[in-house]
């Protein structure tokens, strides 16, 4: 791999009296040269230290700086097939707030003996008074309702696709004897790139980032921690990458041409029956209820 780099020097020098030998040597020593050359350019993208994208694609400079101080924490319970999408959140989140705020833990069941982030292990966060899973189950209270001041607490959310976030639920029971809350609110998801499920469905920066404005009772939350995500949708969206619209939307509008998945179609027709039953209401100040997370 030496002779990599002096390409130029070895063609340039071809001696002035060569005989057949000596062009023989140098053609071994040109091929010798090629060979040296690896197959692809090297990565010359400089990558980022903190974020690990590529310094082109690198959206540190819109991380909150210095990172929010909140007095809760994060708790992200990722499955294994999320950390492999190429546009992931969660090290945004990390990133944005102060450090230990934000904790994430891998596998498909929690908690498992080695989650263990520095002196704090997952067991005993999930097995702590304060700590609060966010899904969306017919026991859930809208986190709103909790009292900021009790303090600092721990809300735990599922990374995945919404079977994936399921599936977590179903094999850690522990998740069934927490405290459930869920967020209440209208709002749509910045992270265009990805087609959501459903409208409204947010990704796990975006969920994370309102449930910490509503915990706080700071909007500071809301509209710093999710700067990095709308840099990135920008620099995909310039790039050539297609806003897409959530496959509710485009199968309302009959723009969805794939085949909808039973999962889908159940959640599509649960929506539908309780946007009819609101309407029926009649009052209809919140907006509706969304998701989990999805990112
Ligand atoms: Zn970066």
């Amino acid at each position: 791999m030496e002779n990599s780099d002096n390409i130029d020097s070895t063609v340039n020098n071809s001696r002035p009296n060569s005989t057949a030998d000596d062009n023989e040597e140098d053609e071994k020593d040109v091929w010798l040269d090629l060979i040296g050359i690896a197959a692809d350019p090297p990565d010359r993208r400089e990558k980022c230290e903190n974020c690990h994208r590529p310094q082109v694609v690198c959206w540190c400079s819109s991380v909150p700086s210095p990172p929010l101080r909140s007095r809760s924490r994060i708790v992200i319970l990722q499955h294994p097939a999320e950390q492999k999408r190429c546009l992931r959140t969660a090290p945004m989140l990390s990133l944005g707030l102060e450090p230990g705020k934000c904790l994430v833990f891998r596998g498909k069941r929690f908690p498992q003996s080695r989650q263990v982030e520095g002196d704090v292990s997952l067991e005993s966060i999930m097995t702590a008074k304060n700590t609060l899973l966010l899904y969306p189950s017919k026991d859930s209270i809208p986190l709103d309702d909790l009292d900021p001041s009790d303090g600092l607490f721990n809300l735990i959310l599922l990374d995945g696709t919404w079977p994936q976030a399921k599936g977590i639920y179903a094999t850690s029971p522990l998740l069934h004897k927490m405290r459930q809350v869920r967020l209440v609110m209208s709002r749509t998801s910045t992270y265009v790139i990805r087609t959501q499920p459903m409208e409204g469905f947010l990704s796990t920066l975006e969920t994370a980032a309102e449930a910490l404005a509503v915990l706080e009772r700071d909007d500071r939350f809301r509209d710093e921690l999710v700067r990095p995500l709308q840099t990135l949708c920008k620099f995909q969206l310039a790039n050539g990458a297609v806003e897409h619209q959530s496959k509710e939307y485009l199968i309302k509008n009959n723009q969805y041409n794939k085949p909808v998945g039973h999962r889908l179609n159940k959640l599509l027709r649960a929506a539908k029956c309780s946007k009819s039953a609101e309407e029926s209401n009649n009052n209809d100040d919140d907006g509706g209820e969304k998701k989990l997370s999805e990112s």
